[in-house]
This record gives structure tokens, C-alpha cells and sequence, in this order.
């Protein structure tokens, strides 16, 4: 594989991540969430969004 493949490959598979993304996106906007945690985060057991509570 030369730059020019590993560039394009790069490139390709950003895009890829970038849909995947985009996907669960919309999958945790529209979850109805079940958050489980401590008191320093909680995780959707159903999505895996994960709320900060404390920094
Ligand atoms: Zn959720």
C-alpha cells in the first residue's frame, strides 16, 4: 500500500465513522434513556450515552 491508498483509505474511512456516528446520534436522541451509575456518572443502559455529573 502506497501514501496515496493509505490517504484515501484514511479519507474513506473517516467518512464511514463520521455516518456511524451520525447513526447513533439519532438513536440516542430518540432512546428513552435508562441511566445507571454512581455519583459521578451514569451510562443509558440501553444506548451507552453517558452523562458527566461531577468533573
Ligand atoms: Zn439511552
Amino acid at each position: 500500500m502506497n501514501v496515496h491508498q493509505l490517504e484515501e483509505e484514511m479519507k474513506v474511512t473517516k467518512q464511514h465513522l463520521a455516518l456511524l456516528e451520525n447513526q447513533l446520534k439519532a438513536f440516542q436522541e430518540k432512546c428513552e434513556h435508562h441511566f445507571e451509575g454512581d455519583q459521578y456518572f451514569e451510562k443509558c443502559s440501553k444506548c451507552h450515552k453517558v452523562e458527566v455529573l461531577y468533573y
